[in-house]
């Protein structure tokens, strides 16, 4: 964390550009990029995480010997031109559709995490997921966009299971000299600290930057020499401390993030605030426009102009909300700029009939246009804020959708992107949203796709037997080796369930009927397996016992180690995870699952979904690319009972049957067929290029046409 112990990384010069690719995580998206750090060391390149500036610290003496392997260094030299072509390269999408002068604007997006790598922990879940691929897709195609967030000392917890299935919460001071981040240095190579007011209150700001292919990531870090103790703490880690930690954080994200793009001179001219974090952005462009002369209509005007706000869940503790008198002492002088009473600014913050300021509702009333994240979750958020509107129908309610998605480059496996490139020709990359590209599919072999997967399963089945080795060796009780997957089995089918453990998400719906579900998957011709993953909050004592009881049941003798709960899920986790499983299950209570992209992820890699439509399901289930759980109503009493047999059934009568039909070539034709459908129907449309594309045309393209386009 002490940016002056940044020690100089030293490289042979014939191969010292593997330090700007180390530190681009453009690498992280190219599998021959990430082979070619695994081939410095596969065993250091495994238990880093997949981290190459750790790698490259750590491999001296082996990098000398690589600077003179012509194998290594022809792989080397394809790298490098490859990513300086991707990187700078000006036959651009955005450059197609916008002309070179509209790269002079661009579109500021601001997060409380960033979910971009498993070697940045600075995410929690599926909210960070998704911002890190916009990222990754925003650099794809060129988009001007910067990011703007946090860098957590700290990141989030690190999650250990007791010999008792207890969520163990561990913080790790990481080590950021090794990681893919830079501190900000000026010019003139000192550290840019950033001074930051807000009324009397005084802060300093370290900010760091993360590059991603072409998109720049800037962090602000408050653990700086000079602030109070307590001020050191706001960017810790992710989610922690208390309401008037979080109050700040959020200041300090939404209002100090505006300010340091100023200060950086970056030309931001939209933003996009992900979720309510960031929403005192849009307080502080009115207090700019404010002092600028501008009444307060005209500054609101301006605002709405300008600025986009996703909201992402309908569970009510996803929407932060502040009690006035915790609020009022940080504003006070504020207030005099804004040009407001009390009463009018408290107003910006209120959700009718509810007490206090309410982040979204601030979000919601400023931004001028407002997505929900999938198309079901539009409707539900409609009717959630009608109160807003309530002089509007409910479907003219202001809120837009554009469905979620994942970046295929990032999250499919490496054979099945090999095969993509072999069969359905090399620029399966930029023709990723066009769903007539992908018909070709079919052209390809049924053995061919199935061979691709068993090898994702394989890998997934040697990590998980790598990482209890260790956790044995560290002194783990055979008990908890056993619950996590010890005796896991190659040839068995293989359901996944990884996801964060909040109650609405029903980890343990499966369990409802448990002899039911002991017959299924104990059945000796057609067994079944399970692998459950997920961290509950740190905070929440319910998805605790939630992940105990599964732990519980995992380790009985009379399920024979078909059900493992695997420890500390996070991105690297969840790849092997998605690739590798063969059946992806997924049971919200609907309509509470705003979109769910673990799905989009799995569908994308010929892994179906088993799962309850919601949120992207509801959209992309065809009928013959998975498998669609139709919700029971909200009223019934019965409804856990009732969905978990309705999940029983479909894997009683018709997934285990085709799982397991195979043919005298030992390939599940019946099966494969699905693996295409779902690869077919969900690659094009929950992709994050189609997303993020979408976003340009509903949301960020008048700002990029107020320059006109060279002819
Ligand atoms: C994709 C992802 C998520 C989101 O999963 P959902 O299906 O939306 O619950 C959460 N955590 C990690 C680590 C992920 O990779």
């Amino acid at each position: 964390m002490n940016p002056e112990n940044h020690k100089e990384l030293i490289l042979p010069e014939r191969i010292s550009r593997l330090k700007d690719l180390a530190y681009n995580l453009w690498w992280a998206w190219h599998p021959e990029a990430r082979f070619l750090f695994r081939d410095i060391d596969p065993i250091l390149w495994e238990s880093s995480s997949h981290n190459p500036v750790l790698l490259l610290y750590r491999s001296t003496e082996k990098l000398l010997q690589l600077a003179k392997d012509p194998r290594f260094l022809a792989h080397y030299d394809q790298v490098v031109d490859a990513f300086d072509h991707d990187t700078s390269c000006s036959d651009t999408w955005f450059e197609r559709r916008f002309g070179k002068d509209a790269r002079n604007q661009a579109v500021a997006y601001f997060s409380a995490e960033f979910g971009l790598h498993a070697s940045l922990p600075l995410y929690s879940g599926g909210l960070g997921v998704l911002a890190g691929d916009h990222l990754k897709s925003a650099s794809d195609l060129d988009l001007p966009l910067v990011g703007v967030g946090f860098m957590y000392p700290k990141g989030y917890v690190t999650q250990r299971l007791g010999p008792d299935g207890w969520q163990q919460n561990i913080y790790h001071d990481l080590n950021w000299d090794y990681a893919p981040i830079l501190p900000l240095y000026r010019p003139n190579g000192e550290r840019v600290i950033f001074d930051f007011s807000f009324g009397s209150w005084q802060l300093k700001i370290a900010v760091w930057l993360v590059h991603i292919g072409r998109v720049s990531l800037y962090l602000m870090d408050t653990n700086v020499e000079g602030n109070s103790p307590s001020d050191r703490e706001i960017t810790t880690q992710l989610y922690g401390g208390d309401h008037s930690m979080r109050l700040r954080q959020e200041i300090v994200l939404g209002v100090g993030g505006l300010r340091l793009l100023r200060f950086l001179g970056i030309p931001a001219t939209f933003f996009h605030a992900n979720e309510g974090h960031a929403a005192f952005l849009f307080v502080e462009l009115l207090r700019e426009k404010i002092a600028a002369g501008l009444s307060l209509e005209d500054a609101k005007n301006e605002t709405a102009q300008e600025t986009l706000f996703t909201t992402h869940t309908p569970v009510p503790a996803g929407h932060d909300v502040f009690e006035a008198q915790l609020l009022m002492p940080f504003f006070q002088d504020y207030l005099k700029e804004l040009k407001l009473s009390q009463e009018q600014f408290l107003d910006l913050g209120r959700s009718p009939n509810e007490d206090g300021w309410n982040m979204t509702a601030l979000a919601l009333k400023l931004a001028g246009k407002k997505n929900a994240v999938s198309k079901r979750h539009g409707q539900v958020s409609q009717e959630m804020w009608h109160k807003l509107w309530p002089e509007k129908p409910l479907h003219e309610v202001p809120i837009d959708y554009i469905t979620n998605g994942v970046h295929l480059g990032f999250w499919v496996q490496s054979d099945l992107q090999e095969l993509f490139n072999k069969r359905l020709g090399i620029h399966w990359v930029k023709a990723q949203d066009n769903p007539g590209f992908w018909e070709g599919i079919d052209n390809i072999p049924d053995h061919e796709i199935w061979h691709a997967h068993l090898k994702a399963k394989g890998r997934l089945l040697s990590i998980l037997g790598h990482r209890l080795k260790s956790r044995w060796q560290e002194g783990a009780e055979s008990g908890q080796i056993l619950a996590q997957g010890a005796l896991l089995d190659h040839d068995i089918l293989t359901i996944g369930f990884a996801r964060r453990f909040a109650t609405y998400k029903r980890a343990d719906l499966i369990f409802h009927d448990l002899e039911r579900l002991k017959k299924i998957i104990l059945d000796s011709a057609r067994p079944v397996q399970f692998i459950f993953a997920g961290k509950a909050h740190p905070a929440d004592d319910n998805g605790k016992a939630l992940i105990q009881q599964i732990f519980r049941i995992a380790k009985d003798p009379a399920l024979a180690g078909h059900i493992s709960f695997v420890e500390d899920y996070d991105m690297q986790l969840a790849r092997y995870l998605v690739q590798g499983c063969d059946l992806w299950l997924n049971n919200p209570v609907p309509p509470l699952e705003a979109c769910g992209t673990s799905g989009q992820k799995a569908a994308s890699n010929g892994v179906p979904n088993l799962s309850i439509l919601d949120g992207w399901w509801e959209e992309g289930f065809t009928g013959t690319n998975g498998w669609g759980i139709e919700g029971i109503g909200k009223e019934s009493s019965d409804r856990n009972a009732e969905e978990a047999a309705k999940i029983y059934h479909a894997l009683e009568s018709h997934i285990i049957p085709l799982f397991y039909d195979f043919g005298a070539d030992a390939i599940p034709h019946g099966w494969v067929k699905v693996m295409k459908e779902a690869i077919r129907t969900s690659a094009p449309r929950f992709s994050a290029q189609r997303m993020v594309k979408e976003y340009v045309e509903k949301f960020y393209s008048h700002t990029f046409e107020k320059v006109p386009a060279p002819i």
